[in-house]
C-alpha cells in the first residue's frame, strides 16, 4: 500500500442542468424533490451542489485522490439517463480519479436492464445508490432480484440506500425492512453488495453465527455518518466487521456539518474520522480507500 490514495466510496454529483434549474426537475421527479429541496429555516439536511470541476477541487484540498460517483434513485427514466450520460462523460474525461455507479430505478423493468447493458460499456464500475423507498420496492421485489442477477453477470457491485430500522422519520430515511437482506445474501454469495449508510445497523446482526460467513462479499460505507451516528460508531463498526469491510464514504456534497460548514468539504470529516475513530495506520489505508479500490477489482493500491 506504498502508493496509498484515499477514496471517497459515496458522492453524488448530478447534471448542474438539473440543480441550476431545481424547481424544472422537481416537478419531474418527486422524490429528487423531496430529498433535495432546500430545508426551511435551515432545518434538516441540505445538498451544497457542485459539478464535476468543483468536486475535484474540494477533494484536492482534502487530499482525497478519488471519487466513488453513486448514481441516483430517479422515478423519470429520462432523468435516470441524462445523470448517467453526465457521469459517463465525467469518467472519461477523469479515468483516475473517478468511477461511476449506474443510476437504476429497478421498477423500470427491461428499460432498467438495459441502462445497466448500455452503461456497463460506458466504462462504469458498479450499480447504485439503489434507493428502495425512493422507488417503492422492498427486498423481496422481483425487479430488484431481476437487476441483483444482472449485476452478478456483469460482476458489478450493488450500492443500496440503507436506513436505520427504529427512530423519527426525515426526507432521507429510507423505511424499507432490512429483514430479507441476510437471506438474501446467503443465497447468492457472489453478489458484491455496498450497503450504505452503515447498513442501517446490519453490521451488528452479523455477530450472529448464523450469517456471519456469508458477509464476505458485503460492504458498508460510512455515507452521512455525521447527521446519523457518534463517530465511535466507526471503530464499533470494525470491531463487529474487521476493518477490511468498512469504506469510508461521504455522501458528498451533502452538508455533513450543517451548523459548522455551509459550503461542499471533504476535509471536516476526514479530520473527525482521523482524530477521533482511532484508526490505526493500516485500518486507515484499508478504509480510506485500500478496501473500496479492492472491492471494485483495481488493484492500484
Ligand atoms: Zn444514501
Amino acid at each position: 500500500m506504498d502508493n496509498f490514495q484515499i477514496w471517497d466510496s459515496h458522492v453524488h454529483l448530478f447534471p448542474p442542468e438539473v440543480y441550476q434549474n431545481w424547481d424544472k426537475y422537481a416537478q419531474r421527479d418527486e422524490t429528487f424533490a423531496n430529498l433535495t429541496r432546500k430545508p426551511a429555516n435551515g432545518k434538516g439536511t441540505e445538498e451544497a451542489w457542485v459539478n464535476i470541476e468543483e468536486a475535484l477541487e474540494c477533494a484536492d484540498r482534502a487530499g482525497v485522490y478519488g471519487l466513488g460517483m453513486q448514481g441516483w434513485y430517479w422515478n423519470d427514466a429520462g432523468l435516470m439517463r441524462l445523470h448517467n450520460d453526465y457521469m459517463a462523460d465525467a469518467i472519461q474525461r477523469y479515468p483516475n480519479r473517478l468511477k461511476g455507479f449506474i443510476s437504476v430505478n429497478p421498477k423500470f423493468g427491461q428499460e432498467a436492464l438495459d441502462e445497466i447493458k448500455r452503461c456497463v460499456k460506458l466504462g462504469f464500475s458498479g450499480i447504485g445508490e439503489l434507493g428502495p423507498g425512493g422507488n417503492g420496492y422492498d427486498f423481496e421485489d422481483p425487479d430488484f432480484l431481476a437487476v441483483l442477477d444482472c449485476a452478478r453477470r456483469h460482476g458489478l457491485p450493488v450500492c443500496i440506500h440503507c436506513g436505520e430500522p427504529i427512530g423519527h422519520r426525515y426526507p432521507g430515511k429510507d423505511t424499507t425492512s432490512l429483514a430479507p437482506l441476510p437471506e438474501l445474501i446467503k443465497k447468492y454469495p457472489d453478489l458484491k453488495l455496498i450497503l450504505a449508510h452503515m447498513g442501517g445497523g446490519l453490521p451488528f446482526y452479523e455477530m450472529n453465527p448464523r450469517y456471519r460467513n456469508a458477509f464476505g462479499n458485503v460492504r458498508y460505507d460510512m455515507a452521512a455518518n455525521p447527521l446519523l451516528y457518534d463517530i465511535r460508531s466507526i471503530r464499533a463498526a470494525i470491531t463487529m466487521i474487521g476493518s477490511d469491510r468498512l469504506l469510508y464514504g461521504s455522501d458528498f456534497p451533502l452538508l455533513l456539518y450543517p451548523s459548522k460548514c455551509r459550503e461542499a468539504d471533504f476535509t471536516m470529516f476526514i479530520e473527525d474520522i482521523r482524530q477521533n475513530a482511532g484508526l490505526s495506520q493500516e485500518e486507515w489505508q484499508q478504509v480510506m480507500g485500500g478496501n473500496f479500490c479492492a472491492f471494485l477489482g483495481d488493484g492500484s493500491q
